[in-house]
Formats: structure tokens, C-alpha cells, sequence
């Protein structure tokens, strides 16, 4: 028997499962195929940052849009999700990156926005007395946090499926083929046939995307994270730094969540990883250079994703160029979750209205063209 539906979405990670939410939500009958569990790869493992700091300029209009629906979080997903809107700091350690700071603030304004701002040393240190005492400043968002990612992805997935979406787990993708003006999702299980398809596949949505005939050059990524065991309250505020690859925040157990994109390896075909602990060590080492607090802290786990990376490190969100009916939203590298409630709403606007007046301008496959045709790839602060 084949199900019929307004909407396929293939993959149940944040984005995939946002998109049904969201759709749902405006009455459409959506079906998301996830081919292992909701939230098992990239969404259901990452450090939760949510962050509209440092972006680059062509999301910087979506991710701060994003924070509106991350502050009604609760209402929109019926779970506070662990959101804490304690800020988020990028630490200057010297004047010289202390002025990176300042040119980027000063670059932020001109685009029109104001959530961006430089701070001295001594309200990074009312702010984080923890760190260490030769830093002098830094970039603030105040209320940009931190969230569960895995009860986020879940909190998505859940309330579209009260609202009448079907989540089939443990059903992947294998063919789509166009039937009349739909398309015929084929799954391991089972046959899925609507007029609109979404590619939410994450690694794996350069499969997809070729099923109907959309060529890109996709990467994958393998960001490594390590936890610590449990440390009295130090931190509220999540940490990056401007020189060294680090993010570091404490969740509420009081373990010290330790990433920043150093790579380990991963293998998209039998969806394994591996950490590399030669680069995990400049993760502890990066650490201890802002919080010598951390010297001798015990680790207790670490682990690395598997995530697609586009050639600019920004998503690939819009219709294809080669098919009617098929929606992308995949390419986070590495900084998808803070964008997932808000990408969700845009995949919805698309399928139903065929345009958003969200900004995804800069953000769809065209762009690849261009950047060819102009000898060079785009892009900062992912
Ligand atoms: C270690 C780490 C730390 C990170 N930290 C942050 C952070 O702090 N802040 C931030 O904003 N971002 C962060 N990210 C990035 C963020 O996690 C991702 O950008 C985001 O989760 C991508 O979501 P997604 O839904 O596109 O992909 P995924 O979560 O990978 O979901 C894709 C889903 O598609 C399914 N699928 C694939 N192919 C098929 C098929 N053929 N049929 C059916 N299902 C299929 C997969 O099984 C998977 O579940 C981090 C990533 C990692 C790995």
C-alpha cells in the first residue's frame, strides 16, 4: 500500500523533524522517513550551542530571527528543551584579537544589527570569573545559550507527530521516482507518494539530492565533544574563543561540555566515527589555557559526529535546481542546531507558499554556480 501525504520529509534529525513540526502545525499531512532513530546522528549529539554570535553575514538575518522561536521554545515544542539563554562569549586573550573583536562588531552594525557587542576585561571577568587572567575581553551575545540537543530533537519530533505527523523510524530512503506531478518516495518498508519531498538527510543528503538530479560537492565533518565528570558551579555563559578551536560550557549536572570542531573521523557509509585523540588533546589543552580550573579535571566520555559540510560552510537551503517539488535544508557544518526550529518554518513557507519572507538569500544551490564561475568559495565564521 502506498501512503499518501502533502509532504515526505527523509531524515528525523532536528532540521527533518522541525520541518514536520511546522508543517504540521499548518495542517498538512507530513510523513518524515529517518532510516535509524529520530536525533541519532549529528542533531541528537552536539554541544547544544545556540548561537547567533559569530555567523557569517548571509545567516546572521535567519539565526537571529532563530531566537524568537528558541525563546518560546517550551510553547512551540511542549518542552523547555534545557534552554538557558546565559550568553555566549568569544574570548580575545590578546589587544590584537581584541581588535578582531571590535572589527567584527563594527561589521555586524553595518549590516544593521546590534546583538553583537565587545566586552572588556573586567565585565568578562564579573561575567566568568573563572577565566584565566591574561584575557582582556571579548564578544558577547547576552542572550544567546545552550540547549539539550537530543530532548530537542526529540521535543520536535514529538509534538509533530501530536499533531499529526507520521515518524517512521527504522525506514530509509532508497529510490524517488516521479509519479505524474508527485514523487514516489521509496523506502525500505514501505512506498510514501506526495507532491513535495524534503531533504533533510544530513551526511547523507548528497544521496538524495542526486536521486533527482541536484549535483554537490559535499563534505563530511566529524566534530569531536568530551565530557567531564561533575565540578562545583563555575559557569553560566557558553565560552568560544577568537584564537583557539574551543567550546566550553557547564550543563546543569555540572559536567563541563568540551568541543569546538576539532575532527575525528567518520564514515558515511557504515555511519561510524573515531576519535582522533591527538586533536582532542588541543581540545583539554585549549581548556585548560582559559580555565586552569580544568587542569586535572577527569573525563569521562567522549564522542564525534557525523555532519555534512558544503564548500562555504553554509547550508544549502531552498528548492532544487533540477526538479520540481524538491525542498533542501541540509549542509549545517557544524552550527545547524541553533537554526533548526527557524529553517523548519522556512521549509514549511516553501512547500506551502513556494517563498518565505524569512532571509535565506545566499543560501540556496544557485550559489555554487556563481562561486565556480567566480574561481572561489565564500564564507567565515563556522
Ligand atoms: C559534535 C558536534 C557538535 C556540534 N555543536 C553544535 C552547536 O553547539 N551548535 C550548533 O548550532 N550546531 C552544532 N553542531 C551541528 C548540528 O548538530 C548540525 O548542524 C545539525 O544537527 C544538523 O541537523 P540535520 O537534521 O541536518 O542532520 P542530522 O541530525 O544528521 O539528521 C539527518 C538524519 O537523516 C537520516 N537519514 C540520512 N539518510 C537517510 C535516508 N536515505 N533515509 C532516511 N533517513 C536518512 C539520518 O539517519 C539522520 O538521522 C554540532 C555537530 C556535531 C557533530
Amino acid at each position: 500500500m502506498t501512503v499518501e501525504a502533502d509532504v515526505v520529509i527523509v531524515g528525523g534529525g532536528l532540521h527533518g523533524c522541525s520541518a514536520a513540526l511546522h508543517l504540521a502545525q499548518r495542517g498538512r499531512r507530513v510523513v518524515v522517513l529517518e532510516r535509524r532513530h529520530v536525533g541519532r546522528h549529528s542533531s541528537g549529539i552536539n554541544a547544544g550551542g545556540v548561537r547567533t554570535m559569530n555567523r557569517d553575514p548571509a545567516e546572521i538575518g535567519l539565526s537571529v530571527a532563530g531566537m524568537e522561536l528558541w525563546r518560546r521554545i517550551g510553547e512551540l515544542t511542549g518542552d523547555d528543551c534545557a534552554f538557558h539563554a546565559h550568553g555566549q562569549i568569544r574570548v580575545a586573550e590578546t589587544p590584537a584579537e581584541l581588535a578582531k573583536v571590535a572589527e567584527r562588531v563594527a561589521m555586524v552594525r553595518r549590516l544593521g544589527f546590534e546583538h553583537e557587542e565587545l566586552i572588556e576585561r573586567d565585565e568578562l571577568r564579573r561575567l566568568v570569573p573563572a577565566i584565566a587572567p591574561h584575557c582582556v575581553g571579548g564578544l558577547i551575545v547576552r542572550d544567546d545559550g545552550a540547549a539539550d540537543p537530543y530532548r530537542t530533537t526529540l521535543a520536535f519530533g514529538r509534538r509533530a507527530a501530536a499533531l499529526g505527523a507520521e515518524v517512521r523510524e527504522g525506514e530509509g530512503l532508497v529510490a524517488l521516482e516521479r509519479a505524474g506531478a508527485d514523487w514516489l518516495a521509496v523506502g525500505e518498508h514501505g512506498r510514501y507518494r506526495a507532491p513535495i519531498v524534503v531533504n533533510a538527510a544530513g551526511a547523507w543528503a548528497g544521496d538524495v539530492a542526486a536521486m533527482v538530479g541536484d549535483a554537490v560537492d559535499l563534505r563530511v565533518r566529524a566534530s569531536m565533544m568530551m565530557v567531564t565528570e561533575r565540578m562545583p558551579r563555575f559557569l553560566d555563559p557558553v565560552i568560544a574563543s577568537v584564537g583557539r578551536k574551543l567550546s566550553f560550557k557547564q550543563s546543569d549536572a555540572g559536567t563541563v561540555v568540551i568541543g569546538g570542531g576539532q575532527q575525528g573521523t567518520a564514515d558515511r557509509h557504515t555511519e561510524k566515527t573515531r576519535i582522533n585523540f591527538a586533536n582532542l588533546a588541543g581540545s583539554a589543552r585549549a581548556a585548560i589555557a582559559l580555565f586552569p580550573l580544568m587542569q586535572g579535571a577527569r573525563l569521562v566520555r567522549s564522542w564525534c559526529g557525523i555532519e555534512a559540510e558544503t564548500v562555504d560552510h553554509l547550508p544549502v537551503l531552498g528548492r532544487s535546481l533540477a526538479a520540481d517539488g524538491i525542498i533542501h535544508s541540509f549542509g549545517y557544518s557544524g552550527h545547524g542546531f541553533q537554526l533548526g526550529p527557524i529553517c523548519g518554518s522556512v521549509v514549511a513557507d516553501l512547500a506551502i507558499h513556494g517563498a518565505t519572507n524569512l532571509p535565506i538569500a545566499g543560501l540556496g544551490l544557485e550559489r555554487f554556480a556563481a562561486q565556480a564561475a567566480n574561481g572561489k568559495a565564500a564564507g567565515i565564521g563556522h
